[in-house]
């Protein structure tokens, strides 16, 4: 357990895969951290770190000044800041109504550009600093404290908030006004699914006509071929170690969530009559794969081509 050094008091809402990590790296900085996830082993674990545990967002959020949500997509932020008289009784009402002016909120959740500025709207008349900070980076980047924030928010929120982002990442980028963190993630993440995809179909390629994948997957890296997911995501079992293909495509980054995120893409490219047509095959192959592999990380796209990858690890 680390010693609290610092007197900044943060409330951080959603300890999934990236949040429990980026919260765990904030107590090693020495933050007073207070949390809430609906998961009790989420709670847990951070409580294991040291953070203070809480019944609802509303009790996690009393007495911080600096609220961060790390939620998987736009209705569940919506819910919490906004609140939602269907939703789980714990989150019914937004906590956008009670909190102070004066207080900081972060928002790192990768969600519809319209839907951060529509909350940063309301925050902001209620003299609530905001940023949307979407991260890059992956489970790794999140432990590691390497993440890249890619924040959009007025320059007095985006002074207030980096150098606590820094104590969860390494690159920091100021994007433009509210929404433009939400845009430039989506841009991102619609190539990081062409590339997953286009690596998985070319693995499938070389391995279908008597390659080894690990062979295969050096020969590219040194290569034109070269790309992030091979270099540190290999979606191919066995040939990099602590990734999600080598443990069973567990843990990581969920199909369901790049899914989400080519939607984003998808939608925002419509909404102004852009072509994505890229962009719009790695969606297609997504929204098969989801039907049957929601849960699992985004690389299991690789079972698309070869079904057999989901028994080699
Ligand atoms: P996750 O599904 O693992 O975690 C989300 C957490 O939020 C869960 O623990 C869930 O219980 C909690 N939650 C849901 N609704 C809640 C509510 N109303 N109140 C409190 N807690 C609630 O997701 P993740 O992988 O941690 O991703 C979070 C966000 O970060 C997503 O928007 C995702 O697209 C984005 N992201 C993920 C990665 C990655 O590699 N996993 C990388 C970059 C960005």
């Amino acid at each position: 357990m680390t010693e609290k050094t610092n007197n900044t008091h943060i409330a951080f809402i959603g300890l999934g895969n990236m949040g429990g990590p980026m919260a765990k790296n904030l107590l090693k900085h020495g933050y007073n951290v207070t949390v809430f996830d609906l998961s009790e082993q989420a709670q847990q674990q951070l409580a294991d770190a040291g953070a203070n545990t809480s019944s609802s967002p509303q009790e996690a959020v009393k007495g911080a000044q600096v609220v961060i949500t790390m939620l998987p997509a736009s209705k569940h932020v919506k819910t919490v800041y906004l609140g939602d008289a269907e939703a789980n009784e714990l989150t019914s009402q937004g906590l956008l109504s009670d909190l102070p002016s004066g207080t900081l909120v972060i928002d790192s959740s990768t969600i519809d550009a319209a839907e951060a500025r529509k909350v940063a709207k309301i925050a902001t008349a209620k003299g609530i600093d905001i940023v949307d900070a979407p991260v890059s980076g992956g489970t790794a980047g999140a432990e590691a404290g390497t993440l890249t924030f890619i924040v959009g928010g007025e320059d007095s929120a985006f002074n207030r908030a980096e150098p606590i982002l820094k104590a969860m990442g390494k690159n920091i980028f100021h994007a433009g006004s509210s929404g433009a963190g939400q845009v430039a993630k989506i841009c991102n993440n619609m190539l990081l699914g062409i590339l997953m995809s286009g690596t998985a179909e070319a693995i499938n390629l070389g391995v279908k006509n008597g390659l080894d994948a690990g062979v295969l997957s050096e020969i590219m890296l040194q290569s034109s071929g070269r790309n992030w997911t091979l270099e540190v995501y290999n979606p191919y079992p066995g040939i990099l170690e602590q990734v999600p293909s080598s443990r069973g495509y567990t843990g990581g980054f969920m199909s369901q969530h790049m899914h989400k995120d080519l939607h984003l893409a998808l939608q925002a490219a419509e909404d102004i009559g852009v072509e994505v047509p890229m962009g719009a095959q790695a969606t297609a192959l997504y929204d098969e794969h989801v039907k049957q592999h929601n849960e699992k990380d985004f690389s299991s796209i690789m079972a698309h081509f070869d079904s057999s990858v989901l028994n080699q690890s």
